[in-house]
């Protein structure tokens, strides 16, 4: 678990619940078989259907920017390998993720029941939508980019400084925004370049 100092913590990670929640989630779960060879490098890896698991740098970042302390219920939107969602499920109360592409929401859900992790709910659905029947949420967490702030995204986030991190941008350019919103008034702050999958539209063709 060597990389998770190199690529996490001698770049800026300091928050020890975060590194340690890294450290109990095996990423070679979350891969392919014949891409375990590249689990410790920093980058997104395919995990099949066009998606890829996440670069983990990124990854801790945006957890980093959610803030968590362990009691809050977010909403993870792009579930994908499930490799965040089980970092998530460390670090909050209650996980609620979506994942519009089936066969990746059902290959998660048994990555997640195998590592034991009870307070995880995997729906497949259209994300831009959120999950209304759970909000308000202390986190929402994007993993693909959006040209836009989703509105649903912003409603059913706690109006008591809950906080929305989402890469938006373009196809070639995209950037992580943290949003934070109290009673009515919404903050919005850029973070760091990125480059994710675009948030894909319900009927729109995968592969
Ligand atoms: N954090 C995940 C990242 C997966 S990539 C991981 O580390 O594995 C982004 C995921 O978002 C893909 O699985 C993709 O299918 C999913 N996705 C894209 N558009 C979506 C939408 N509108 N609703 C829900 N999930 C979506």
């Amino acid at each position: 678990m060597e990389w998770i100092n190199r690529q996490l913590l001698a770049r800026g990670i300091k928050d020890s619940r975060i590194l340690e929640a890294f450290r109990k989630v095996p990423r070679e779960l979350f891969v392919p078989s014949h891409m375990r060879a590249f689990i410790e490098n920093d980058t997104a890896i395919p995990i099949g259907y066009g998606q890829t698991t996440s670069q983990p740098y990124i990854i801790a970042l945006m957890i980093q920017h959610l803030g968590l302390k362990g009691d809050e219920k977010v909403l993870e939107i792009g579930t994908g390998s499930g490799y965040q969602t089980a970092i998530l499920s460390h670090l909050a109360k209650e996980v609620y993720s979506i994942e519009i592409i089936p066969e990746l929401a059902d290959d998660a859900i048994k990555r997640i029941e195998k590592l034991g992790i009870k307070n995880v709910h995997i729906f497949v659905r259209d994300g831009i939508n959120g999950l209304p029947e759970y909000s308000p949420y202390d986190a929402i967490i994007v993993s693909a980019y959006a040209t836009f702030v989703p509105p649903s995204l912003l409603e059913q986030l706690s109006s008591q400084g809950g906080r929305l991190v989402i890469p938006i941008g373009n196809p070639s350019i995209q950037h992580i925004y943290v949003i934070e919103k109290h009673g009515d008034k919404i903050k919005k702050e850029r973070s760091v370049p990125c480059l994710f999958v675009p948030l894909r539209e319900e009927g729109l063709e995968y592969e």
